[in-house]
């Protein structure tokens, strides 16, 4: 297939909670690679910042793809790419790691970034889904707001209003286990 550029690709994927820098470390590597040869894709759902852009709350930014299903990933990559960043993979369709398996017997390398953990402290089905096609996981911890232990759980902060869990920066910090609390509200699915 023209375009391919090395014979053999990977799945790395990145978790950790809010502020643990996951997607400063996925725009690193795709603004690292030559011009052409990256591409980023996000879910329709993270509307969080500008649409078309995935920015970092350390001020990265990088043009992106916006879809809303996993299956649109592999129809709109344009040829030459070598290096896919998919952020915040939490939000997907189960059809993801599919998506990723395939991409990486094209010999692309796909970088994904993502929650561990509801703000209920569950895990997301997709992403222990993402973690068994994984060849590579990093996991990344902030510093807890309360104590500056090593935060790997996100501190809701305000309450859930309509089922919306998705906030900006103000709605959320990082803590450890000892000092994260738990919402009141049952969990929003
Ligand atoms: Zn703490």
């Amino acid at each position: 297939m023209r375009g391919v550029a090395r014979a053999s690709g990977g799945i790395e994927l990145i978790l950790g909670c809010m502020f643990s820098g996951k997607t400063t470390r996925m725009l690193r590597r795709l603004l690292g690679a030559e011009p052409g040869r990256s591409a980023a894709f996000k879910h329709q759902r993270d509307t969080r910042y500008v649409q078309r852009m995935i920015v970092t709350h350390s001020g990265l930014s990088i043009e992106a793809e916006v879809v809303r299903a996993s299956g649109e990933i592999g129809d709109r990559l344009p040829d030459g790419v070598a290096t896919v960043g998919i952020d915040e993979a939490h939000f997907f369709d189960a059809g993801l790691p599919e998506v990723c398996e395939g991409l990486r017997r094209r010999g692309v390398e796909v970088i994904l970034t993502g929650l561990d953990r509801t703000s209920w402290g569950r895990p997301f089905p997709i992403i222990e889904r993402l973690r068994g096609s994984a060849d590579c996981v990093r996991m990344m911890t902030a510093v807890c707001a309360r104590c500056g232990g090593a935060g790997e759980y996100t501190q809701r902060l305000t309450p859930v209003v309509g089922g919306d869990i998705i906030g900006g920066p103000d709605a959320f910090e990082p803590r450890c286990a000892a000092c994260w609390r738990a919402p009141l509200e049952p969990p929003v699915d």
